[in-house]
């Protein structure tokens, strides 16, 4: 039976204007544009209902090293077969900011500066739902959580979009979000991925050779790099 988590984070959602100015580039002594951000944080707080889903996984190999099914639907990634078996609690997550603050940013979509604000506040609600989704999958496991998303390695490219969403199970219906042709994921500010509880510390960015990449978490690892893909 499938088990699926679905939670509106309204209530607990923490919008830090400093921390906003900061990622902004804004300097919070820069009263006018530091303002104009409160402003609209405040907005914000209003119109936003950042959103998780996650469902738990039935996890079967393949027969091949690169075959995995999750939910009865066949991934072909190396780094997935490697991380993840029956035993290894695996799930499907979806994390957005929520259609209704997208909405609300259009509005200033043509003043830049505004724009820039409010692509900001974005991210920091997109941020409460990772936190949420991460506390959740932690308080389920004593083992430490690692992910793997589609598009952040050529092992388990964008297009496994489509299938994660299959697996997942009706997101658009309970988030909200959808996938565009490109298998972006829309609203923009929504993350999604394959999160396994196995102590294995496996981060894609340790992978990825994207070596500007200003979110990178975690050194670039040519052992790992070599192990995935020599
Ligand atoms: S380095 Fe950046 S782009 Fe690459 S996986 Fe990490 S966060 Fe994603």
């Amino acid at each position: 039976m499938q088990i699926t988590f679905v939670q509106e984070i309204k209530d607990l959602m923490v919008l830090d204007k400093e921390r906003i100015a900061l990622e902004s580039h804004i300097d919070i002594d820069d009263e006018e544009n530091f303002e104009e951000l409160c402003k609209l944080v405040d907005e914000a707080y209003e119109v936003a209902v950042p959103k998780v889903c996650i469902t738990k996984m039935k996890v079967r190999m393949g027969e091949k090293d690169d075959e995995v099914y999750l939910n009865d639907i066949l991934f072909k990634s190396r780094i997935l077969a490697a991380n993840i078996n029956e035993s290894v609690d695996t799930y499907g997550i979806v994390c957005t900011c929520g259609v209704e603050i997208e909405k609300w940013a259009q509005k200033y979509r043509n003043d830049p500066l505004l724009a820039y604000f409010a692509d900001a506040i974005m991210v920091e609600v997109l941020g409460n739902s990772v936190v949420y989704a991460m506390k959740y999958l932690s308080s389920l496991s004593d083992m430490s959580i690692s992910h793997a998303s589609p598009g952040s390695t050529r092992d388990f490219p964008l297009s496994n979009q489509v299938k994660l969403f299959e697996a997942i199970g009706n997101v658009t219906e309970k988030t909200g979000v959808y996938l565009t042709p490109e298998y972006l994921m829309k609203p923009l500010k929504s993350v999604s991925g394959v999160y396994f509880a196995n102590d294995s510390d496996y981060s894609d960015c340790k992978l990825c050779t994207r070596m500007d990449c200003p979110r990178r978490r975690e050194p670039y690892d040519d052992s790992m790099f070599s192990k995935f893909y020599s």
